[in-house]
């Protein structure tokens, strides 16, 4: 068995909805065929709250093993690096989570907020939130970049807001079965941040042709007027669909770019920042020069049907 305690910081409780809409594997999965054990879930778990202040004294006292920790949420500092804005009982969950780090075979950051500090940390952060070993972009969050968990890896950052459900239930099944977890620069798990959302992205055709909408609703490409950034933010959500059918991008919604380290940015999530008639981020490596160029180029060479947005999204 794996034993596996989830703790809610500051959080929106988002990663647990999403963690339940989980197919590949599911929630029930990760019991039955990867022998998780749930010492503790703030949402799932039957037990009356004291259950956890008896599982947290067993894990102190080292009779019982911690193998996972799951945190949701970001770390609360405030006020004055107390913690104790989001107190446990006469403690601050930031110490709690910070002991426990320091029991735990491995510690997964489900979320954005705790993997970077996310939403709850945006400006002006009157809480003082930060994440788990990242503060926004940089390294060092409650954890210092040194920071190592029982078996040897950083935190492991789920990242996403919420996370995806596959990439959680995923992550986890892996740890369970031994099997090795790559980790990118950001300490997300390749498995899940190679790709861009571009990728399978259904109006890829007419981002290619620089077919673009200006107002939600249409058919076409969401970069250059309604702020999509999914063609330089890693994540799963285009190649392994939320609940077996849909994404931000196919319901006509940008992607935010909620895998990243800077999200929220400041601006508006449904605009494209731009400098002059170009927006400010372009697809991952491509270079500012020649782009527009391109781009025009390729409106040039647009097929009626693409120009007439024929094609279903
Ligand atoms: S990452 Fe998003 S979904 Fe998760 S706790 Fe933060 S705000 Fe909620
Ligand atoms: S809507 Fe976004 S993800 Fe889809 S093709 Fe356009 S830029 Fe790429």
């Amino acid at each position: 068995m794996t034993s596996l305690l989830w703790l809610q910081t500051g959080a929106c409780g988002g990663d647990t909805m999403a963690l339940l809409c989980a197919d590949s594997p599911s929630v029930e999965q990760l019991a039955t065929d990867y022998g998780i054990e749930l010492l503790w879930h703030p949402s799932l778990s039957a037990q009356p709250a004291g259950h956890l202040d008896r599982v947290l004294r067993r894990i102190f006292d080292g009779e019982l093993a911690l193998d996972i920790l799951c945190v949701e949420g970001s770390i609360m500092t405030g006020p004055n690096g107390s913690g104790m804005y989001d107190p446990y009982g006469d403690r601050s969950k930031m110490s709690l989570v910070r002991e426990l780090a320091d029991q735990a075979g491995f510690v997964a950051a489900m979320g954005t907020c705790a993997a970077f500090g996310g939403v709850h940390a945006a400006p002006p952060n009157p809480t003082d939130c930060l994440g788990l070993q990242y503060d926004g972009q940089a390294p060092g969050g409650l954890l210092p970049p040194e920071w190592r968990s029982g078996r040897g890896l950083p935190v492991i950052n789920v990242a996403g807001c919420p996370a995806h459900p596959n990439a959680m239930t995923k992550t986890l099944a892996m740890l369970a079965s031994g099997l090795p977890l790559e980790l990118d620069a950001l300490n997300r798990p390749k498995a899940f941040f190679s790709s861009l959302v571009h990728q399978g992205c259904t109006r890829n055709e007419y981002h290619e042709y620089d077919v673009e909408d200006t107002e939600f609703g249409e058919r076409g490409c969401l970069f250059f007027n309604l702020g999509c950034r999914g063609p330089s933010t890693l994540a799963v959500c285009n190649t392994e669909l939320w609940n077996g059918s849909n994404s931000k991008t196919r319901a006509g919604v940008p992607c935010f770019g909620c895998t990243s380290p800077d999200f929220p940015r400041s601006h508006d999530l449904f605009r494209t920042e731009k400098i002059g008639a170009i927006p400010l981020d372009l697809p991952l490596d491509v270079q500012r020069a020649g782009y527009m160029a391109y781009k025009s180029l390729a409106h040039e060479a647009a097929p009626q049907r693409v120009l007439d947005k024929a094609m279903e999204p």
